[in-house]
């Protein structure tokens, strides 16, 4: 394959060094940020890693923002330097800088902004036990080490593919770089390069079982997240992929809260895993799930005390996801917060509803949402992309669902927003209903 950046331990050390030696010379302190908006290469690691290992926090931009949308973000994280798309201009000078032996700092990520506005997560400085802590959790979890080969198929602008690109170079590993997700590229990438270890989303999953032949033998660690992977689409992964490699958590931008092996996902088909070690979870009298995190994966909402106050109770977190925990202390996700429909006193869960939409035979997803209604409070209303007709849907959802349940208008789509996670963005459903397409 072609044009694939390749970073690996000495060569990307060398570069850290001249970056962080950069930084310092242009005056930044620990705790100052560092804007970068460009597409990774392995300059962008380098530089990443470099103002981790001197306390720097590197702001990393979606570099196909639009300029109005970065022009407000790149005001909002203030930061003391904006090297915009070129990260390499930092690697010109000395490699004389100290580094330290591990992140001194968290890169600050700005929230997908599925069900609102995108909230930066800030952590600032780490005390040094808690920098090294930090370090080892994912590389332990991982068991990241010198062998690995560590295939990049998501924008490193999200904070879990940053965060496993860095700790595999942490750990002595090697990154590949094959560019933009593209099905056919990642296919071959999968199949030629020998990775060992990924991060995707399950829109990647699909996209790549849904292409045919992928070799995917290398692999002792694919780990999913940022979205619900439906059952069946785990299932052929998990069919796919050599046996025992296939991990998923469920995490967010600002914290990550369990760990999902093959052989727990395959006991309990449609849960997300643990609590991670050092980490305990519950849920409130609302269903809302909150998660005990050890003092490292503390967090705050970039200058907004309101909204970091009504995240935490004490050493409990919760990013507003819906949820259980079972006896066994599986985890369970209901859905978010913000996606709940009120319907007559009813709450009503949409996934609980695109689960029975999804089960027809003529649907390929669904997506349920809730709009104002005098009589109910909120009614519940669904897009789907399939072949069913609505009066057909409507008809299977009455014997199947609750009155306050069952979708009062069901609207067949072409496809359904998403954001780049692939989550689906239901705020945007009533526009794109209305437009009648995405
Ligand atoms: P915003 O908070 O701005 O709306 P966002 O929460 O979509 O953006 P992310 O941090 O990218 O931004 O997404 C985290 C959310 O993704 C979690 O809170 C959860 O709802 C969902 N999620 C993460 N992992 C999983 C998983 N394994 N299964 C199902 N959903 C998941």
């Amino acid at each position: 394959m072609t044009d694939v950046g390749e970073v690996t331990g000495a060569g990307s050390v060398r570069d850290q060094r001249r970056a962080a030696a950069a930084l310092v010379a242009a005056g930044l302190r620990a705790g100052d940020r560092l804007l970068v908006s460009a597409a990774a290469s392995p300059a962008l690691l380098a530089v990443v890693l470099g103002a981790l290992r001197t306390g720097v926090v590197p702001v990393v931009l979606d570099p196909a923002l639009p300029a109005a949308e970065r022009a407000a973000l790149a005001e909002d994280a203030d930061p003391s330097l904006d090297v915009g798309a070129h990260p390499e201009r930092l690697l010109g000078g000395t490699d004389e800088a100290e580094l330290a032996d591990v992140p001194l700092a968290r890169p600050m990520h700005y929230t997908s902004g599925t069900t609102g506005r995108r909230k930066g997560v800030w952590s600032g400085v780490l005390a040094e036990q808690d920098a090294s802590a930090l370090a080892a959790e994912e590389i332990e979890l991982w068991g990241f080490g010198p062998g690995d080969r560590h295939l990049v198929l998501s924008p490193l602008h999200h904070s879990a593919p940053l965060r496993f690109a860095v700790h595999t170079l942490l750990a002595g590993g090697t990154v590949l770089l094959p560019g933009p997700f593209a099905v056919g590229r990642a296919a071959e990438a999968v199949s030629t390069l020998r990775p060992t270890t990924t991060f995707c989303v399950p829109t990647h999953l699909r996209r790549l079982l849904g292409h045919g032949e992928v070799d995917w033998s290398s692999f002792r660690r694919l780990v999913h997240a940022g979205a619900p992977c439906p059952a069946p689409l785990k299932r052929s992964v998990l069919d796919a992929l050599p046996d025992g490699s296939v991990w998923e958590f469920y995490g967010s931008t600002e914290a990550q809260f369990t760990v999902c092996s093959p052989e727990d996902w395959l006991a309990r088909p449609g849960s997300v895993g643990r609590a991670r070690p050092g980490r305990r979870l519950e849920t409130d009298d609302r269903g809302q799930l909150w998660c005990a995190v050890p003092p490292w994966a503390r967090f705050e909402y970039w200058r907004s005390p309101e909204k970091t106050a009504a995240a935490w109770r004490g050493d409990l977190v919760t990013v507003g996801d819906l949820g259980r925990v079972d006896d066994d202390g599986v985890v369970w996700l209901d859905g978010r917060r913000e996606d709940l429909v009120i319907s007559g006193g009813v709450n009503v869960y949409p996934a609980e509803v695109e689960a029975v939409l999804d089960a027809h035979p003529g649907v390929v997803e669904s997506a349920v949402f809730g709009v104002p209604d005098e009589d109910w409070g909120e009614r519940v209303v669904a897009a789907y992309v399939g072949t069913a007709r609505p009066a057909e849907l409507s008809a299977w959802a009455r014997e199947r669902l609750a009155p306050a349940k069952r979708p009062k208008a069901l609207h067949p789509l072409g496809e359904l927003p998403r954001t780049s996670t692939g989550k689906v963005r239901r705020l945007d459903l009533p526009q794109v209903l209305e437009r009648g397409s995405p």
